[in-house]
């Protein structure tokens, strides 16, 4: 019998999240229905936010949140090069060039010293937006770099899907990711491996009632209905999108809503245990490390490996792991060494970012693991680098 691979991450669907689901579709919505609203408002509370406005994909919710900021071709927009695609591909977009910031080795995070760093290489380009990335749950230190942002001409727009229930402290204030505090947007994911799933889903959160309004619009083909119009009346100020999340994602959402402190618990537990079984494998074996103001639900168990004193690559390590049934993956391989931000921006010296890179791997991490199964990830990762 073969050991089945426990994946790196997944969806939790139980019975009631397929119930809501048909429910809504033996309803008159199967999309622009009330259960849009109701997952937008259910959101908005859960992360202590004003306006939170759904959209089709965490994709889309970056690019609204460019247009929203009316940021314009060959204006600056900063973002992590430890990220997903997506955090950077959403300034060109909107044509913007994209300045990437190096990351702290040691955490992933875009931090004051490297937003700093960043801010040097602006060429005379006007800053106008940003995105610092909580990288696994962890937060990035909001009001530092919000300062910095700020004193530069721009605004902070959090990429957060990976940080769905994390709190922070900041002096003594305690605080939530998507409660843009600090920001002027927050935006997240409800990709299947993201912490509550709609397959594809985005969603915005924002303080600012302009803000809000105007991704509304562009979220649908940038239509408004003036007051007083006719019925049939709409008016198109400016071109938007079709980026609606449809009312049967948004039941799955909001009853997966429902279930975010029960993920949450699972995630901080089973965190929890592969602190302890893997504390024996240091120095070889880190978690990333933790800043001192978050208190994360993790997203991803990333741990640090130090494949050349293990006498092993990376390849000969997921390829041992994943023969032993342990799934792994890699977050992320560096945005600007993609051939496209190669070309545009030339090659870059990114030191943090390398040294987080080479030795960066993400071990299984959801709420449907077993407990036994932490044991069995550090087990299998101890065998393979013969510890
Ligand atoms: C998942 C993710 C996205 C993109 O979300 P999609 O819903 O897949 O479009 C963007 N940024 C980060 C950091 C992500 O993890």
């Amino acid at each position: 019998m073969t050991t089945p691979l426990l994946p790196y991450g997944r969806q939790t669907i139980e019975d009631d999240d397929i119930a809501a689901v048909a429910e809504t579709l033996r309803g008159d919505f199967l999309t622009t229905g009330p259960t849009v609203e109701a997952f937008e408002r259910a959101f908005a509370e859960t992360v202590g936010a004003r306006h939170a406005v759904a959209c089709a994909n965490g994709t889309a919710a970056l690019h609204l949140a460019m247009l929203a900021l009316d940021v314009q071709p060959g204006e600056a927009v900063i973002a992590p090069t430890i990220t997903f695609l997506a955090t950077a591909n959403c300034a060109r977009y909107v044509g913007a060039e994209v300045v990437f910031a190096d990351v702290d080795p040691d955490t992933g995070l875009m931090s004051a010293q490297t937003l700093s760093d960043a801010l040097q290489r602006l060429d005379g380009r006007r800053l106008r937006a940003v995105l610092p990335v909580h990288l696994r749950g962890d937060a990035v230190e909001l009001p530092a770099l919000a300062e910095l942002a700020q004193a530069a001409g721009g605004v902070l727009v959090e990429d957060a899907p990976h940080a769905l229930g994390t709190t922070m402290r900041f002096g003594n204030l305690s605080e939530q990711v998507g409660d843009v505090h600090h920001s002027a947007m927050a935006t997240f994911s409800f990709h299947p491996v993201k912490t509550i799933a709609t397959g594809e889903g985005g969603m915005v959160t924002t303080n600012d009632d302009r803000l809000a309004q105007r991704l509304r619009t562009l979220r649908t083909h940038g239509m408004v209905r003036p007051e007083g119009c006719e019925p049939w009346w709409y008016e198109m100020p400016e071109p938007g999108f079709n980026y609606r999340l449809p009312d049967v994602l948004c039941a799955l959402g909001l009853s997966q809503l429902k279930k975010l402190p029960r993920f949450a618990a699972r995630r901080r537990a089973l965190a929890a245990a592969y602190r302890e079984v893997l504390a024996p494998l240091a120095p070889l074996v880190r978690i990333a490390a933790q800043p001192a103001w978050s208190d994360p639900v993790l997203h991803l168990m990333c741990v640090l490996i130090d494949f050349e004193a293990a006498g092993r690559t990376r390849l000969q390590v997921v390829e041992a792991l994943r023969e032993r049934g342990v799934g792994t993956q890699v977050h992320y391989i560096p945005v600007h060494r993609q051939p496209y931000y190669r070309e545009r921006y030339g090659e870059l010296d990114l030191a943090g970012a390398e040294a987080w890179y080479a030795r960066c791997l993400s071990l299984p991490l959801y709420p449907g693991m077993a407990d036994e199964d932490v044991g069995r990830v550090a087990a299998a990762l101890q065998e393979v680098l013969g510890l």
